[in-house]
């Protein structure tokens, strides 16, 4: 996850040179054709407008001045949260979150637009070489194209700033309220013109608004940077000496982020990404308590899919991992938002679904049999890609409060309608209301 979105983009992981590579074995060239193209063209346009805007006008000392404060509270802060992203690395493997926005966009406010990207590619350089690289392995390729994407954002809100006609922050202070809206606009000119930039550079175009544009959290996090950002400008303009003063509020505000992946990695099955048995029993609970109280009924799932072990026999266990992947996605992509759905290790799975009939349940349930069925999945293989398409599940239905009302109770009674699916064949959905008399005594 990432303030800045660039880095919510997935790389995949690169080999550490001990020296660096030379131009033809760059790990750029083994990338997508778009991709190669775009980044070669941002970082081509980053530069020449940098230089051009340099050549172009003098730059004065007190603005250096500014710059070398920036950088260096940019540079204290990425060295201050290193600890933090050591953290975070270990627990959630994800990427690193960037608050750089809050000393660039803070450099849009008060600087010309030159030093402005000069500002941008040395943090970015600091971060690629300590941060990014070491922890991570991220791709110098993905560093610099990320940098030339937020030198590009930074250029799209001069031209904001130009169009009202102010020159920066001190302009918008002598302005008063049209100021103030000159920056708000500019602050959302920058979100959304990052926004946009990055999708062209990813592996991916992924086709909802969440792959898109990451999640509200990751844009949470931005927003709060570029405000961060515009206060820190403020700063600038009316009393440098207490720009220091952003530091600590943001280096909580990082530590606080970790504190919701650390909750997230403790309640999430780490191969699926659906709920882990305890993010799962928890969920539940709540889901139960609030169906004592609303009189209401719920149903729930024991999934688990047919002769796995032959998968792994077969293919081994990395393509069973994969296979695990593209179920727990098939399950949530036919359940609700809200339905609850996890994985008790194994090759089992386990969906509540809150508000619902026993009918309706098992249309879900069905629904769910039939996806699997239709899957095919892709393991990429070094020698030859191999797909997997002969999946089946059983499923076993139990409903609150009819097959119990401790959700112990449920998950045993859905576990042996689960049994008797398997019993008689496999590839089935298997109620608990339809058990024979001595298999519901055994549930109950
Ligand atoms: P059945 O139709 O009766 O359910 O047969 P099955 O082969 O699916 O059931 P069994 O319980 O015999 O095998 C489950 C297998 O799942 C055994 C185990 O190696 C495999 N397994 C458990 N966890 C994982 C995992 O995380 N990844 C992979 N690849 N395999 C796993
Ligand atoms: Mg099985
Ligand atoms: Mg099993």
């Amino acid at each position: 996850m990432s303030a800045n979105r660039a880095e919510a983009v997935s790389s995949p992981p690169a080999r550490i040179h001990a020296t660096a590579p030379s131009v033809h074995n760059w790990s750029l060239w083994q990338e997508k054709p778009r991709v190669i193209s775009y980044c070669v063209l941002t970082e081509s346009v980053a530069a020449f407008l940098t230089v051009t805007l340099l050549l172009q006008s003098p730059v004065a000392g007190s603005d250096v001045l500014i710059l070398l404060t920036l950088l260096g509270l940019g540079v204290l802060q990425a060295e201050l949260g290193r600890q933090v992203e050591r953290l975070r690395r270990r627990v959630s493997g994800v990427a690193h979150i960037n608050m750089t926005s809050v000393w660039i966009f803070a450099g849009v406010l008060v600087l010309p637009p030159a030093l402005t990207a000069i500002l941008t590619a040395t943090l970015y350089l600091h971060l690629g070489v300590r941060s990014w690289y070491r922890l991570q392995n991220t791709p110098v390729w993905r560093t610099v194209s990320n940098a030339a994407v937020l030198v590009l954002t930074c250029f799209a809100s001069y031209s904001v700033l130009a169009m009202f006609g102010v020159a920066g922050m001190a302009d918008a202070i002598e302005l008063g309220w049209t100021g103030t809206g000159v920056v708000g606009a500019t602050l959302i000119a920058h979100f959304v013109a990052n926004a946009l930039l990055v999708i062209p550079a990813r592996d991916t175009i992924a086709r909802t608004a969440k792959g898109l544009f990451g999640s509200p959290m990751d844009n949470m996090l931005e927003i709060a940077t570029l405000c961060l950002g515009a206060l820190n400008a403020l700063t600038l303009a009316i009393m440098p000496g207490l720009t220091v003063l952003v530091l600590p509020p943001l280096l909580i505000l990082h530590r606080g982020v970790l504190v919701k992946q650390l909750e997230t990695a403790a309640t999430t099955d780490s191969k699926t990404g659906v709920l882990n048995t305890a993010g799962w029993h928890n969920q539940a609970e709540v889901a139960l308590e609030r169906a004592q109280q609303q009189l209401r009924t719920f149903g729930t799932l024991m999934i688990d899919l047919d002769f796995f072990k032959r998968i792994n026999d077969t293919y081994g266990h990395l393509a069973g991992d994969e296979v695990l992947r593209a179920v727990a996605t098939a399950i949530t992509s036919e359940v609700r938002e809200r339905d609850i759905v996890g994985r008790f290790g194994g090759e089992e799975f386990v969906v509540l679904l809150p508000d619902i009939s026993e009918t309706d349940v098992t249309a879900v349930a069905e629904r769910i049999r039939i996806g699997i069925t239709r899957l095919a999945v892709d393991v990429p293989e070094t020698l030859r890609p191999i797909r997997i398409d002969d999946l089946s599940v059983s499923i076993g239905v139990a409903m609150y409060p009819d097959s119990g009302v401790e959700l112990q109770r449920l998950l045993d009674a859905a576990d042996t309608a689960l049994y008797t699916a398997k019993n008689n064949g496999r590839n089935q959905v298997m109620r608990v209301g339809d058990l024979g008399v001595a298999e519901r005594r055994l549930a109950s």
